[in-house]
């Protein structure tokens, strides 16, 4: 059993990793002196259709690649050992026994806190770990605006609000441009982008959508 004092976890579908979730996890740590993250790739989003998601071997694979030269870094297969929904509070329980005495941290983006309402247990969450929210490009946090009102106040006293360098990089934005063939360098390390191109994955993406 290890024994840490602070630790933080980064959840998403991975569907790919890509730099905002590496500079995400990076300034989170920074900010809050945390001793690990985890990067925590979801076996079935709730928030999203199983068939548009990619295989989660291939996206625990390219979590690995990314993490793999940060000591403070590590991905976690948890959630895709777990039968059934991905759900964070389960998945912070779980942490919790596994890290005795660990402060846990759930590093989320603006963008993904407008939905915090939606998940399972919000209020028992908030008596289990803190949040740190970090800023994205495109998304604004007015606490007394919806649907930020409506989140409970045991919630806000949880979170601390990280500003971070804004990256106007997403997974769905990468999964175009690869169906579309236009570049994604630059946007994910490269060894992932070698291994999306190698394996051949999002070119079945209906990419005049959106
Ligand atoms: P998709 O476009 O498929 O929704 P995504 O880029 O939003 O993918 P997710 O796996 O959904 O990636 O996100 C996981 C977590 O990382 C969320 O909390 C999200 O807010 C955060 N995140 C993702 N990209 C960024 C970014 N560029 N800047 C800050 N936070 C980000
Ligand atoms: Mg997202």
């Amino acid at each position: 059993m290890q024994r840490l004092k602070s630790l933080g976890i980064l959840g998403g579908t991975f569907d790919p990793i890509h730099y905002g979730h590496i500079v995400a996890a990076e300034c989170a740590r920074d900010a809050c002196h945390l001793d690990r993250v985890l990067f925590v790739p979801a076996a079935r989003p709730p928030h999203k259709d199983l068939n548009e998601v990619l295989d989660s071997q291939h996206r625990f694979e390219m979590v690995k690649m990314a993490v793999q030269d940060n000591p403070d870094f590590a991905a976690s297969a948890l959630e895709l050992k777990r039968e059934g929904l991905s759900y964070t509070v389960e998945t912070i329980a779980s942490y919790q026994q596994e890290f005795p005495g660990a402060k846990i941290f759930f590093i989320i983006g603006v963008d993904a806190l407008l939905l915090i309402n939606t998940w399972k247990d919000v209020e028992r969450l908030a008596t289990l770990c803190n949040f740190i929210v970090v800023t994205r490009p495109g998304y604004h946090l007015r606490h007394e605006e919806e649907p930020f009102r409506e989140i409970p106040a045991a919630i806000w006293e949880k979170i601390l609000l990280v500003p971070i360098p804004g990256l106007y990089i997403s997974s769905s934005d990468i999964r175009q441009r690869v169906a579309k063939g236009q570049t994604i360098k630059y946007l994910l390390p490269p060894a992932i982008e070698e291994y999306i191109l190698k394996n051949d994955l999002y070119t079945e993406e209906e990419a005049a959508n959106d």
